[in-house]
């Protein structure tokens, strides 16, 4: 009843996911475990390989053609290696030819988070017939990637899109990547928190210092807490403008957990776009939310593996 099933995995530093996911999008069938991120390489492996196990013990496992992982990075989609920040043992970690051994040789296709949630936007969520988009996650980093001509722009390694750490303030406080003033350093979800503590915000008797919390002062009309968004929004805007005076998208799709302060975010980010976004061919640009949830990585996972699902839109609409 099932064929042309893809595998996908969704790796990141806290849960290993995997489903089975059908031709439409579908998850026929899910398997998860906690990421032993502290632990040596081989634990790690043993966990990933735990859930494929579980999916591979299903009847529909006969269905599966295909291999897709979604990774927390940097990964090297050319060498088939990763190296997650947030996962101490693996270092050039040799995961896709693991992953083809334990899966009996089946095709493995690698991509980051990032890109791989700009596959799933495309094929399934708000960049659905946009045929030049970026999309981005906006949560305890900021990663991204691109839809270029209709078709998801991976770059040699895999990485291209990582709007993250591109420099939106030359003389900016230092980012762990080496560089300053990234777009992560002002806009992911801990420095919107650590910039209001800083500037005098103070959390609620829950003692919740998190972005959320700083959203919901934000919506409460705290302007501490509101100037540390509209501080975000700008740095988000000033990174999608440049991005789109380079290649011209015309869309900018943002999920991830700050995405869901709403128009605490949203709101100030359009109005900065018009600062920033200034040249005729990007004055069209618009900003949407993430459509595709907690099942990005999954499905942009299973979308990275079979590439005419996640230009499906662009055939449509192209
Ligand atoms: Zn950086």
């Amino acid at each position: 009843m099932y064929s042309d099933l893809v595998a996908a995995l969704d790796i990141g530093g806290t849960k290993i996911a995997g489903a089975l996911v059908d031709g439409s999008g579908g998850i026929c069938l899910r398997a998860r475990r906690p990421t032993p991120a502290g632990e040596d390489a081989e634990t790690v492996m043993g966990a990933v390989a735990a859930v494929l196990a579980e999916l591979g013990a299903s009847p529909l496992w006969g269905g599966v053609t295909a291999v897709g992982i979604g990774s927390a990075g940097p990964v090297d989609a050319s060498a088939g290696t990763v190296s997650p920040v947030n996962i101490p043992g693996w270092r050039d970690f040799p995961l896709v030819e693991r992953v083809r051994r334990v899966t009996g040789g089946l095709p493995v296709e690698l991509v980051g988070d990032g890109v791989a949630m700009t596959a799933a936007e495309h094929w399934k969520g708000a960049a659905r017939g946009h045929d030049n988009a970026l999309c981005m996650v906006v949560s305890t980093g900021v990663g991204g990637g691109l839809v270029l001509g209709g078709r998801l722009h991976t770059g040699p390694t895999g990485n291209a899109g990582h709007i993250g750490h591109i420099s939106v303030d030359l003389d900016g406080d230092p980012c762990p990547c080496g560089s300053r003033g990234c777009v992560e350093r002002i806009a992911s979800g801990p420095h919107i928190a650590r910039r209001a503590l800083e500037n005098g915000w103070r959390p609620g008797p829950g003692g919740d210092t998190t972005a959320a919390a700083v959203a919901a002062s934000a919506r409460a009309g705290d302007p501490v807490a509101t100037a540390s968004f509209e501080r975000a929004a700008r740095a988000l805007a000033a990174g999608i403008a440049a991005t789109a005076t380079l290649v011209e998208i015309d869309i900018a799709v943002i999920g991830g957990g700050v995405a869901g302060a709403g128009d605490v975010l949203f709101a100030p980010l359009r109005r900065s776009l018009r600062d920033y976004a200034t040249l005729s061919f990007v004055r069209r640009l618009t900003v949407a939310p993430a459509l595709t949830g907690g099942d990005a990585g999954l499905l942009g996972a299973a979308a990275a593996a079979a590439p005419e699902r996640r230009d499906t839109a662009a055939a449509y609409t192209g």
